[in-house]
């Protein structure tokens, strides 16, 4: 393999080139896409690397190893969405134990641990994390799992890693942390000390809105090596051609991170200003209660925010009519701007009384910010905005 592959090798150098030239068979630049469900057998009973597709792949490891190593774990397994690289994760839970997750995490992460818990006969208690006290009164001896989304979707909300990572220990809990919002160039969470980072790869990672797809990323191998397991015993697996696609995509994680996140800095900084606007969500604002967790905990404030608006969800409607830009589409991180209604769309299955207990209003709009021209998109919100 080319250097980019080499351990020592930067996040960016890993990034743009792990697996570059790596095909021996013609030289190709782009790794080639394995798409063969099975694979010869060198003899009577000596099977070569790969046997069988829902074993392993050559695609989907390279995937999983490029993404492995940016996120500084042992191993990791790619999956079919981000739901089931959740769901993965639950896979390992037993009857009786006990896990922690946010109260205001995504709408599908909170649907699957409620489905999940009531069929699997694990308990699931939903906490404000960012709150020491309710975070230490949830912890139980029987508590296996700390389940963490930083920053939360959709409020920006920041949780104190290293800390949930410091209490989980006390109950020999493992934790995981979500890192679909900021990926591994903005934050690092196996470094924090979590045990398993969750991504969906839909999002930043692939970044072209073309692929749905997930992964659990392991700190250490002997957790990777049951994860595996436990993907190819349940048939929990990306497919071949959106590992290809996601990887490509993964080529430039770092420059559109970099340029998508000043892009929503300068949008927070405007929509602070506007007297249609009530409150905006975005940890890069100096004002924003998670400023100083975010600034240590991340390498960057990412490129996802949320806003209210003053006037309620009639002012939401106008406002999105009048959008030219912003796209109304659910999901995010792709490199095209799109808004999202959170109480109708991503969080509509929590009910009405969960969303206003976490502060998810009907006014709530959320952003996610692409690489179009940073004022033209100011230009589209102002519009949005105007007479309201
Ligand atoms: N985690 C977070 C933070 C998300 O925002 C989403 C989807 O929006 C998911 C997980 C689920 O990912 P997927 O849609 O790929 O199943």
């Amino acid at each position: 393999m080319r250097d980019g592959s080499r351990r020592n090798r930067s996040p960016e150098t890993i990034a743009a080139s792990y697996g570059v030239a790596s095909d021996v068979a013609y030289g190709a630049i782009s790794p080639p896409i394995y798409l063969s469900s099975t694979f010869e057998f060198e003899q009577f009973e000596i099977p070569r690397p790969y046997d069988y597709g829902r074993v392993g792949n050559p695609s989907r490891d390279l995937l999983g190893e490029t993404l492995a190593r940016l996120e500084g774990g042992a191993g990791s397994v790619i999956t079919s969405s981000g739901m089931s690289a959740v769901d993965l994760l639950l896979g390992q839970m037993k009857p009786g134990d006990h896990v922690i997750a946010p109260h205001d995490c995504y709408g599908g992460t909170m649907r699957l641990l409620k489905a999940r818990s009531a069929r699997c006969g694990f308990a699931v208690n939903f906490v404000d994390q960012s709150n020491d006290v309710d975070l230490y009164s949830a912890l139980k001896p029987e508590t296996s799992l700390i389940l963490v989304e930083s920053p939360s979707n959709p409020l920006m909300r920041v949780v104190d890693i290293a800390k949930v990572v410091e209490l989980a220990r006390t109950v020999e809990a493992a934790v995981a942390v979500d890192n679909t919002f900021l990926s591994p160039a903005l934050q690092q969470p196996l470094a924090l000390g979590a045990d398993y980072v969750i991504h969906s790869t839909t999002k930043f990672l692939n970044g072209h809105s073309d692929v749905i797809g997930g992964a659990v990323v392991a700190a250490d191998s002997d957790r990777a090596l049951e994860l595996r397991t436990w993907a190819n015993v349940v048939g929990s697996i990306g497919a071949p051609f959106d590992a290809w696609l996601t990887l490509r995509g993964m080529r430039t994680l770092f420059p559109r991170m970099e340029r998508q996140q000043r892009t929503a800095m300068q949008l927070a900084n405007w929509l602070l200003e506007h007297s249609a606007v009530k409150g905006v969500n975005y940890p890069g604002l100096p004002s924003n209660p998670y400023h100083a967790l975010a600034a240590r905990q991340q390498k960057g404030f990412g490129a996802m925010l949320s806003f209210e608006l003053a006037d309620g969800v009639e002012a939401v409607k106008a406002f999105l009519d009048r959008l030219q830009i912003f796209t109304l589409a659910e999901s995010l991180g792709g490199i095209e701007s799109l808004v999202s209604h959170p109480a109708t769309m991503t969080h509509v299955d929590m009910g009405e009384d969960a969303r206003r207990s976490v502060g998810i209003s009907n006014s709530l709009v959320r952003l996610s910010v692409g690489l179009e021209d940073a004022e033209e998109l100011v230009a589209d919100l102002a519009d949005g905005l105007r007479e309201l």
